[in-house]
């Protein structure tokens, strides 16, 4: 028992401690950056204000992540943004494919938990920064009201991923907020200020559940009440249904008016209005009759928050460089969601929820716009990063925040290590060994190349079991009508191969196919037609042989597209290969996808046709024949740093006819093995969304799951059969003495050979 005596004041405990580096926020980007510091070896603290990780992802606010890949409804190919926020991505779909909120939160503890670099503070509130010079922080101050300890973390470096931006605007760092005038970087999509408004504002969601019995709802009394005459865009029938809740109801915003960090409070109670009147609407106006047996599971407590402070980098990123994918010296990440504004009334504007225009691909983001240009020691992630309004728009989602998160961590581990400050690598040379570090673990720079890559795979002889010739895509019985046009989208150099494929015609036709391409071949925007050929068919099933044999081509990617003809149905297949996809031109309202992109004039974004995948079981591939056969999956490439298709598609893949795709590496002198990362396939076109959305497959079936590594004895050093991971690093202790290491595979399917994008050995 403890009994104190009356005492005139009490103090807090108060703890101190000291790492290499600080996160304050535990979004995707603050999680991120932590876990990819910690894993080059420096010390990190995470602190994160609220009981769970994941900040707008987590089952707090229960938004979905994405990022460049978009609900795959753009021509951003191959787009999933690699490392940290990949693993998790592909880890809680194996986990979690339903999308469960509550076991997201989980996968990202686990995640951090599992690092023994970090320490976690959740529940505790960065308050205030110390400096130790004009330029320089040297602490933060904290509080735990959970165990009512105060806790001062000093530290060389500084990542504010916090959102609102508490550190760099406590420390003095210039920031904006709001929107640039049109003039001042030429963003022809500036927005009017007064008309539109110049913030987005924030939202919250509910979700309902079906109780099986009739449930009455009464309203608190704050309760929105005229919602048709309120919200303009009253709720349309389709909006009541079980799936579409949580962030289906992202357009439920407001606060775009009024200040989005001070006035958060009242936002919250405006949305809480809103949310509880909705409700109302949908109980008791009898017009969703079906919404009887309904009840409310779940009402978010805190607003997702999407705008408020950007602080000032050493670049601004601005909408030329979304639009134009202007490439940098010094890129370290991508982004690729569309330029995506809303109007500052949010629910109550008459206007759409939002207007949303895509770039052709995705585009670089400079490491200067993660670098404070105030404070020496403080980088800056997530939402609040060097980037204008318009910019902002796109730069803003959690997949781009994630990956400039893992950006700042990379380069946090090697201003430690080389004892620099950050702004040290905005340089020519410096900055390529953030570039390095970052492809290492899985991060795609688009438009970079970096030669001597995989480490002792350089100079080892490479000999494979087999290489992939596709010869044909099999047939699975199925058609697939034209109702819109369809595309099989293939790596293709030098001539163009015959192509065979069986269609069926309900009466004769003529069928236009074309051979497209894109202008710049890192793109998968089909926006250059580079032949186009009309083939009679007649009313039965025939073989339409299809030859372009006029064209030689340089490698890339091209599309075979096949245009829309509702009476023409093509053969499908169920094969699935690296590198391989079929796309098509259909809409997807979601983000703003209608089959092509018109944007009015004079707002500086392009018009351009939308190609776009379906989600599996949909979306097979076309069952083509090719003559020659596809030659594009060799073990040379093995020796590059591209990790995923684009130009090529970087990958070896092996014959399904071998069966024991083995990779052999061999070198003249005996080598100590330390290390060996595999980076398999994991289909990076498709959007992993963390919550809601839900996914058919839990492993990704291109991905090898089954495989053993032998050393020059044949003694297995290494093997697994369950593997459903992206990167798969393999650390040898003692070190391995061989002058041979042999990987095998085994076929992820009877369908689907066995494929590898990269190979690291140290
Ligand atoms: C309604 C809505 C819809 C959106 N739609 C999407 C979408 O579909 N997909 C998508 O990817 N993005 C979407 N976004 C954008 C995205 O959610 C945000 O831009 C993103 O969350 C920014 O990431 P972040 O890590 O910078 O910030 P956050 O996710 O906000 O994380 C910051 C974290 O820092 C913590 N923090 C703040 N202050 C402190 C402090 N003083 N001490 C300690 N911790 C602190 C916060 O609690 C928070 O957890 C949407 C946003 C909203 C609001």
């Amino acid at each position: 028992m403890i009994i104190e005596d009356y005492i005139s004041k009490r103090e807090l405990t108060k703890i101190e401690k000291k790492f290499d580096l600080v996160v304050v926020g535990g979004g995707m980007a603050g999680v991120c950056c932590a876990i990819t510091a910690a894993r080059q070896g420096i010390n990190v603290a995470l602190i994160q204000d609220r009981p769970v990780l994941g900040g707008n992802a987590s089952s707090e606010v229960r938004l979905w992540v994405l990022g460049a890949t978009s609900h795959m409804g753009n021509n951003n190919r191959w787009s999933r943004e690699g490392g940290v926020i990949d693993e998790i991505l592909v880890e809680n779909t194996f986990r979690n494919k339903e999308g469960n909120p509550v076991l997201f939160d989980m996968v990202l503890v686990d995640k951090v938990l599992a690092e023994k670099n970090i320490e976690l503070f959740l529940n505790t509130i960065v308050l205030d920064v110390e400096k130790s010079s004009e330029k320089v922080i040297s602490q933060v101050m904290a509080f735990n009201p959970q165990n009512q300890i105060k806790y001062i973390f000093k530290a060389d470096l500084f990542a504010d991923c916090s959102g609102d931006g508490i550190i760099s605007y406590l420390s003095g760092a210039s920031f904006r907020v709001g929107a640039e005038d049109k003039e001042e970087n030429l963003e022809l999509f500036a927005p009017d200020k007064n008309e539109y408004g110049e913030l987005l504002g924030h939202s919250i969601f509910f979700y309902m559940k079906d109780t099986g019995k009739a449930v009455k709802y009464v309203a608190p009394n704050f309760a929105l009440k005229d919602i048709e005459s309120t919200i303009s865009k009253v709720m349309k029938p389709e909006y009541f249904s079980s799936n579409q809740h949580g962030c289906k109801y992202w357009w439920l915003e407001y606060g775009g008016r009024i200040d989005t960090i001070h006035d958060t409070e009242a936002i919250k109670f405006e949305l809480w209005k809103v949310v509880y009147g909705i409700w109302d609407y949908i109980k008791n106006s009898g017009k969703y009759l079906d919404s009887a047996n309904y009840t409310l599971e779940w009402v978010g407590v805190i607003p997702g928050k999407r705008e408020s402070r950007r602080f000032k980098g050493h670049y601004m990123l601005t909408q030329q460089d979304v639009v134009e994918q202007r490439n940098h010296y010094d890129s370290v990440a991508y982004g690729g969601w569309s330029i995506d504004l809303h109007p500052s009334d949010g629910v109550y504007s008459e206007k759409n929820g939002c207007n949303q225009w895509h770039s052709k691909g995705i585009y670089p983001i400079p490491y200067r716009c993660y670098v404070s240009y105030d404070i020496e020691n403080l980088f800056l992630g997530g939402r609040l990063i060097s980037a204008s309004h318009v910019a902002f728009g796109s730069s803003r989602v959690m997949g781009t925040s994630a990956h400039g998160g893992q950006a700042i961590g990379a380069a946090a581990a090697l201003c430690i290590k080389t004892k620099k400050k950050p702004a040290e690598f905005i340089d020519f040379e410096e900055i390529k060994k953030i570039q390095r570090a970052l492809i290492t673990t899985g991060q795609y720079i688009p438009q970079l190349k970096l030669n001597d890559f995989g480490g002792k795979v350089s100079t080892a002889k490479i000999d494979v079991s087999s290489e992939l010739a596709l010869s044909e895509l099999k047939e699975n019985g199925n058609y697939f009508r034209l109702d819109y046009p369809a595309a099989m989208l293939l790596p293709i150099k030098g001539n163009i191969p015959k192509m065979r494929l069986k269609v069926k015609c309900s009466e004769a036709t003529n069928l236009t196919i074309q051979l497209r391409a894109s202008y710049k071949p890192f793109n998968f925007t089909p926006d250059a037609i580079l032949f186009v050929k009309s083939y009679s068919l007649v009313e039965r099933e025939q073989i339409l042989d299809i030859e372009f044999n006029e064209i030689n081509v340089e490698k890339g990617y091209y599309f075979i597209c096949f245009q829309k003809n509702s009476i023409v149905e093509l053969a499908e297949s169920d094969q699935l290969i690296s590198g391989i996809k079929s796309v098509f031109n259909y809409q997807n309202p979601a983000v703003s996808n209608y089959g092509t992109q018109r944007p009015p004039k004079n707002i500086g974004v392009e018009t351009f046709e939308l190609w776009c995948p379906l989600r599996r079981p949909n979306g097979k591939n076309l069952a083509l024949k090719f003559s020659p056969s596809l030659h594009a999956f060799e073990s040379v490439n093995l020796k590059n740093e591209f990790f995923r298709p684009v130009i090529g598609t970087n990958a070896w893949v092996a014959s399904l006819e071998d069966k024991s795709p083995t990779l052999t590496l061999t070198w003249n002198e005996i080598q100590t093995i330390e290390k060996i990362c595999l980076f398999f396939d994991t289909d990076a076109d498709h959007a992993m969304e963390s919550v809601q959305m839900g996914h058919f497959d839990s492993v990704m079936p291109f991905c090898v799951q089954e495989y053993s590594i032998e050393d020059e004895n044949s003694n297995i050093i290494y093997e697994t059969i369950n593997n459903h991971q992206t990167i798969n690093i393999i650390d040898f202790d003692k070190g391995i003495n061989t002058k041979t290491i042999k990987i095998k595979l085994k076929h992820p399917s009877q369908l689907t050979p066995a494929s590898l994008f990269g190979l690291i050995i140290n």
